[in-house]
């Protein structure tokens, strides 16, 4: 029997061994992290003491896994890996999911071997540690106002502390959204006890009375009693440049999934498809399912094809999605609207009637339907007006793609991690799964960041009111 090994017990390693037990493939799992694997992007969530660590637990129950176990080198010949251990395992085919770690960007003061006060935000001690450093602080900084970052700025400021976001960039989260909504954005999160500085950067790092401080760019110091640095990550790919196997910013992988090495597959953040490393669940996840499918020959020419992407931010009183290109580009239909008094910020870009980029900011009601029309590529309504700002739309095309469960067509992505649509949803409730828990169970909605909870219970709810009313 084929003997496959994953090297990485993450969300890409784990979905991967689950997804190769369904077809009847066991694999050996050898994970660097202590504990059983979690999911990640739940972490923010435990930051903000909106779940705890039983609530970032993944499901996927995986049989043969070596927590605490980092692989250091890669024996290509003999087709083995070596364990820091000194233990020697052998593969028939390997797969990496060695994921990223966070990136700490050179600050004079600041010693490699991070302070006590200073934590990165990648991993379940990191996110114990920084809730442990909260428990004993009034203020934090937080370096890096991306995603992460203001995740993390907001998970602190639940705890009741005061914080500063600074930010190298002109604008806050700069790869998704623009400066207009950065404003507004900046705007909502000091109502909620976060100060953002963008444009500055950190020049020097000290030790202070209250704990740390950081020097910036502009002459001032600020000040707190911890720092979380959020300056982005970087694939981990040492095990597979150790191993001569072709590495650009990620381990260059082909729509198979396998790398330079036939033998030797790489998935999720750690590998770079067409040019583009991830970063992102839903990709780690879909690429996880192509390989099990090629592996155990259930569908020996499965590919995978890069889907559109939609960020949200997870943070609490906050709104934001963001989808697409904002790139000022010829030929472009670009459509906004700001109320920055009530933190809303809608944009727009269409081209040939296909939303091409959007961010929606605050209480924008067509958030749903934007969503589903740029993931689907549908049309646009002709009244662009009314898609914007998301009023009570008329005329057949809008009523079409409202977002309203009974309206939703079959074929709506509804949750954007596992690419489970509202077909899959309805087939499920329909096979008796009624309930959130039974429906997650069945499709894996609602199982990654979460932010579809609300709308498969909607669909579950619509189901169940429709079945009342025929009695
Ligand atoms: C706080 C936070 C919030 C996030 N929010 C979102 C979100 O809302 N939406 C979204 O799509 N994504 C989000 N992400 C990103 C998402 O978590 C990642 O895209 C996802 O975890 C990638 O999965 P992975 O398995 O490739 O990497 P990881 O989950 O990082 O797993 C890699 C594993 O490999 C192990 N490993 C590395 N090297 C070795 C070795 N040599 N030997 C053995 N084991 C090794 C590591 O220890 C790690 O456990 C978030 C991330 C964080 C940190």
């Amino acid at each position: 029997m084929t003997q496959v090994v994953i090297v990485g017990y993450g969300m890409a390693g784990a979905r991967c061994a689950a997804e190769l037990a369904r077809f009847g493939v066991k694999a050996k799992v050898l994970g660097a992290e202590p504990h059983r694997a979690y999911n990640r992007i739940l972490l923010s969530n435990l930051l903000a003491g909106k779940t705890d660590e039983a609530g970032v637990e993944l499901p996927d129950a995986v049989e043969d896994v070596r927590p605490g176990t980092r692989v250091v080198a890669i024996a290509r010949a003999e087709r083995a890996v070596h364990c820091e251990d000194g233990e020697v395992v052998s593969y028939d085919h390997l797969i990496l999911a060695t994921g990223a770690d966070a990136w700490v960007p050179p600050i004079e003061g600041l010693p490699e071997a991070l302070p006590d006060r200073v934590a990165v935000f990648r991993t379940l001690d990191d996110a114990r540690r920084i809730v442990a450093l909260a428990g004993s602080a009034r203020t934090a900084l937080v370096l890096g106002g991306g995603l992460l970052g203001l995740e993390a700025a907001r998970g602190l400021a639940t705890r009741g502390l005061d914080v500063h976001v600074v930010h190298p960039v002109g604008h806050l989260m700069e790869r998704q959204i623009d400066p207009d909504a950065s404003g507004i954005l900046a705007g909502t999160l000091s109502g909620l006890g976060i100060t953002v500085h963008t444009g500055v950067s950190a020049d020097r790092y000290a030790e202070t009375p209250e704990g740390v401080g950081l020097c910036l760019s502009d002459g001032r110091t600020i000040t707190a009693g911890l720092l979380v640095i959020a300056c982005g990550v970087r694939p981990n790919v040492d095990l597979a440049r150790g191993a001569g196997l072709n590495v650009e910013r990620g381990i260059v992988v082909d729509d198979r999934l396998r790398t330079s090495d036939r033998h030797i597959s790489a998935i999720g953040d750690c590998a770079q498809h067409r040019g583009q490393v991830g970063g992102l669940v839903a990709p780690a996840w879909a690429q996880a399912s192509v390989v099990a499918r090629v592996l155990s020959g259930e569908e020996p020419l499965a590919a995978y094809h890069p889907t559109p992407v939609v960020t949200r931010l997870k943070a609490s009183g906050i709104d934001l999605a963001s989808m697409g290109s904002l790139a000022e580009e010829p030929g472009h239909e670009d459509l906004r609207f700001a109320d920055p008094a009530r933190g809303t910020y809608a944009r727009l870009r269409i081209r040939d009637d296909r939303v091409t980029g959007a961010v929606l900011l605050g209480d924008n009601p067509s958030v749903g339907q934007v969503i589903q029309l740029f993931d689907r590529g549908d049309a646009v309504p002709a009244d662009r007006r009314a898609l914007l700002l998301g009023r009570a739309l008329g005329g057949a095309a809008t009523a079409q793609a409202a977002p309203t469960p009974a309206l939703m067509p079959d074929l709506t992505t509804v949750c954007q991690c596992n690419n489970v649509s509202k077909g899959a949803i309805v087939s499920a409730w329909r096979d008796g799964h009624r309930d959130t828990p039974a429906i997650a169970a069945r499709t894996r909605a609602t199982t990654g960041c979460g932010t579809c909870t609300d709308a498969v219970c909607g669909i579950s709810d619509w189901l169940s009111a429709s079945e009342g009313a025929r009695g």
